[in-house]
């Protein structure tokens, strides 16, 4: 006799969503795993490659994230010898991976 599929009340969200997935903390878009490998996530940070490009192509104004540092005109940007980004700044990581150029993109 085939199985017969349980239908369990009130747990239809739990059906929508078969694979785990991580929200962005910035845009709240849900990532699945494969996304999650195929780098358009970041775990060290819980936010999105979609909202750090946004980021990246903000100007040095609004976010430094992503941009070579400058000392003529002084520019804010990527320093590794700066305490803000080997210590301090939430998105170091993901921000020297770039620079230094373990990673292409984001
Ligand atoms: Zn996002």
């Amino acid at each position: 006799m085939p199985e017969r599929q349980r239908l369990v009340p009130g747990n239809v969200s739990v059906q929508r969503h078969k694979t785990p997935q991580l929200e962005c903390l910035l845009c709240q878009r849900r990532y699945s795993f494969a996304e999650i490998k195929a780098g358009n996530y970041f775990l060290e940070t819980m936010i999105c490659a979609y909202c750090y490009r946004e980021r990246q192509r903000a100007p040095r104004a609004s976010s430094c994230f992503g941009k070579p540092g400058r000392i003529r005109p002084r520019q804010y940007g990527y320093n590794p010898r700066a305490l803000e980004c080997s210590r301090l700044c939430p998105d170091r990581e993901v921000c020297g991976m770039l620079l230094t150029g373990k990673r292409d993109t984001v």
